[in-house]
């Protein structure tokens, strides 16, 4: 089969692996789409993502679909089911309440992740080994293309959930429009925000907020500056320095600031003065719990968030596809078409 694997920075390969088997409790996936994910092209280029970094060959990829191909004994699932995956062990069950805390275990699993070792090898891989408890089954009627975007949507609806009951009727800006503040967006708008702005230094992000629903998109340094004061929420989506700074200014007294976007490693920058000023509530997030389920729920009833998927290639083309995906101001949501569609 075919598997997409970095090697070491900037070595990046289309390999052919053997077809794995699915021992007991596990369930192979014939993975359909692939959606690349920033921890991707960080692995990819720079051989490492935050702390963790590649010590032996990895299959990249966390955010996959596809279709129940075999299960291994002791499981009862049928051939053809089509499903979205949870990346993490231990897997929260189907339908649990939020807050386990699973996301922040320490010891854990994530597919396509170098935080493991042996590495926890990933699903940009024609057929993929899961734990049962791993699979989401889709609703009728929600194409997997569309599914895909189950996992960065769960990332989204999990950092929106933990702002609780300001998200309601808020004034909100989404600082940084790619495909995680286009997610943001959709998730914000689930929870009842009453304005969303998008901001991003470049036009083509912005396009993609407005096809997902943001009421009004600024392009930093050519329209207006954001008036301070003037937002009830910032998501800062894009992890720069620049942009949490904007947020500081822009958020109102007593607003919250939520970051989304992955900040650069060690010491940065940043004028914390009006935080204290300002009663600034600022959250932190990391990946998400149950809210995969939650995701689902909202890619089956919102057609449009499928305009955050903006180029598709094959897996033989990954190379090509990781080009674009790195690429902001031509991209935004990139994904592989890594098994013909048996249910389009
Ligand atoms: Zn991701």
């Amino acid at each position: 089969m075919k598997a997409v694997v970095v090697h070491a920075a900037g070595d990046l390969r289309v390999d052919e692996l053997p077809v794995p088997d699915p021992g007991a409790g596990q369930v192979r996936v014939r993975i359909v789409y692939g959606g690349i994910c920033g921890s991707d092209l960080h692995y990819a280029h720079s051989g490492r993502n935050g702390v963790y970094e590649v010590v032996e060959p990895l299959t990249l990829g966390h955010e996959v679909v596809g279709v129940v191909d075999r299960a291994g004994p002791g499981v009862d699932v049928a051939a053809g089911m089509p499903v979205a995956i949870h990346p993490a062990t231990p897997t929260p069950a189907v339908g649990a309440a939020r807050g386990s805390g699973l996301n922040l275990a320490v010891g854990g699993t994530y597919l396509g992740s170098a935080s493991t070792s042996p590495h926890t090898q990933g699903g940009f891989a024609e057929h993929l080994i899961v734990m049962e408890g791993q699979l989401r089954p889709l609703p009728a009627g929600l194409p997997l293309r569309r599914a895909v975007l189950a996992e960065p949507l769960a990332v989204a609806i999990h950092a929106v959930g933990l702002l609780g009951d300001r998200v309601q009727g808020a004034r909100v800006l989404v600082s940084g429009a790619g495909p995680i503040g286009a997610l943001a967006i959709s998730a914000l708008r689930a929870a009842g925000a009453s304005h969303i702005t998008a901001a991003d230094l470049h036009r083509a992000p912005l396009r993609t907020a407005l096809g997902v629903g943001a009421d009004a998109v600024v392009q930093l340094g050519v329209d207006p500056a954001l008036t301070d004061d003037s937002f009830d929420i910032v998501v800062e989506a894009a992890g720069a320095v620049p942009s949490l700074v904007t947020a500081l200014r822009v958020v109102r007294r007593g607003g919250a600031i939520l970051q989304l976007g992955i900040l650069p490693p060690g010491d940065l920058s940043i004028p914390l003065a009006s935080m204290v000023a300002k009663e600034v509530h600022l959250q932190g997030t990391q990946r998400f719990d149950s809210e995969i389920d939650e995701a689902i729920d909202v890619l089956a009833a919102d057609e449009q968030i499928e305009n955050v998927i903006s180029h598709e290639f094959d897996i033989a083309d990954a190379a090509e596809a990781f080009e674009h995906a790195s690429d902001a101001t031509r991209s935004a949501k990139v994904i592989l078409g890594i098994s013909p569609d048996p249910t389009a």
